[in-house]
């Protein structure tokens, strides 16, 4: 086996979700989008053919895989026009947080339904004060006899409205000021006191982003997950995965924009031959595919590395996917409009709509300034920043 190559295994399991998301296709995620309803066929489809959970352990309902096995189902539905974010929340996030700090009690509750898609997780830790600075989170945990009681608000929540539950990151009343140690708390999402409100965005997506307010939430003891003393290395737990998962998003949504450049540049004719043959054309294209492998090698290279335990090191490789797929998806996307002249801006060939959906991945997960913060100060030793 080559080293710069996926296993033959992985290989297939890429052609076979391409498969399975090409019978949906962009048209079908767009117009769910545009209708606002939700493409829990697909969701479910994959939840079923196994690939939802596939790096959650086979005891809980999942393949047995790893992160480089989720990152490839994102990336190959992405690349069919069906990017869905919630991948990288629900299995990738609180799939691997709860798989390794849950009690068995806890994985038994959880996990199944997070692999099949019945039970989808969504993922809060941002803040509208905090923002960024994480260490600002202000959403509080109190014990009340065997209960908590959760106080807080969040913000950008993705898929609030259709997951069952939110793994929230919260603080502990007593670890109210100072450096975090975050506490990682189940809450459903309908227990009284925890409302939600849509915000309305320009991305084309079906899955929307949530305001959450959360007022004295009262939960069950074994709402929180993991230890709470445990400090930041179960929150860390989720974030490698969370820019892996971010990077193959991003690089299947670069593939999906470069394909159709791409197919269009062979086809218009305006002078003589297809447009693909101007060089003005054809090598912003060339570039974006040097740019796209680019980025998914250091993405498998991230995998790689996390799937073999090495999580230093696949932090940095991570970080560096996660900008390197946003570059690269930023630059496919603007050269497809460019590409399609006036169709460009149309909604009939609907590249226009991937520009806002790629720009995103340069602000989240961790935005492209926060990546340069940790390689400037981690990667190169100079001063912290921030
Ligand atoms: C579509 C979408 C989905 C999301 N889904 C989720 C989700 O499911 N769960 C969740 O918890 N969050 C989610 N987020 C939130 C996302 O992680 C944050 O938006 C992101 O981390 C940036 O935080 P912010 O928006 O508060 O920006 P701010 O922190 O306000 O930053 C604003 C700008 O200032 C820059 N900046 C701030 N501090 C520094 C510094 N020290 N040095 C240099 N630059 C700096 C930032 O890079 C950014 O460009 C989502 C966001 C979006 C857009």
């Amino acid at each position: 086996m080559s080293m710069f190559t996926e296993s033959e295994e992985r290989l297939e399991l890429r052609k076979q979700v391409a498969k399975l998301a090409s019978k949906y296709g962009r048209d079908y995620f767009t117009s769910k989008a545009r209708s606002g309803e939700k493409t829990t066929e697909l969701w479910l489809e994959i939840g079923r053919a196994g690939y939802l959970g596939i790096n959650v352990a086979e005891e809980y309902g999942g393949g047995g895989g790893g992160i480089g096995d989720i990152a490839a189902v994102c990336e190959e539905l992405a690349a069919q026009g069906c990017p869905l974010l919630l991948m990288v929340v629900s299995p990738a996030i609180c799939g691997t947080v709860i798989g390794r700090y849950g009690t068995e009690a806890q994985k038994q509750k959880w996990l199944p339904g997070i692999c099949d898609g019945t039970g989808t997780m969504a993922f809060a830790i941002t803040e509208p004060d905090a923002g960024t600075n994480t260490h600002n989170i202000t959403t509080t945990a109190r014990k009340d006899g065997d209960e908590w009681v959760l106080n807080g608000r969040k913000i950008w929540i993705s898929g609030v409205d259709e997951a069952k539950n939110v793994l929230v990151v919260a603080r502990t009343e007593d670890q109210r000021t100072g450096k975090v140690k975050p506490v990682l708390m189940v809450v459903p999402t309908d227990a009284p006191g925890f409302e939600y409100q849509s915000i309305p965005m320009e991305i084309v997506s079906p899955e929307h982003q949530f305001q959450v307010y959360i007022d004295d939430v009262r939960l069950p003891a074994d709402a929180l997950v993991g230890d709470e003393n445990g400090g930041l290395a179960q929150l860390f737990a989720g974030l490698n995965p969370e820019r892996i998962m971010a990077a193959s998003f991003n690089t299947g949504l670069a593939r999906y924009a470069l394909d159709r450049a791409v197919a269009y540049a062979k086809e218009r004719e305006v002078f003589n031959g297809p447009i693909g043959g101007h060089q003005a054309i054809a090598h912003p294209l060339a570039q974006s595919h040097i740019e796209i492998e680019m980025a998914r090698l250091v993405t498998q290279k991230a995998a790689a590395l996390y799937d073999a335990g090495d999580e230093l090191a696949a932090g940095e490789a991570a970080n560096m996917a996660k900008y390197a797929s946003a570059e690269a998806a930023c630059d496919a996307a603007d050269r497809a409009v460019q590409t399609h002249g006036g169709f460009g801006a149309s909604q009939e060939y609907g590249v226009a709509g991937l520009l806002v959906a790629t720009r995103v991945g340069r602000i989240a997960p961790v935005s492209r300034e926060m990546i340069l913060n940790f390689v400037s100060m981690h990667s190169l030793g100079l001063p912290k920043s921030y």
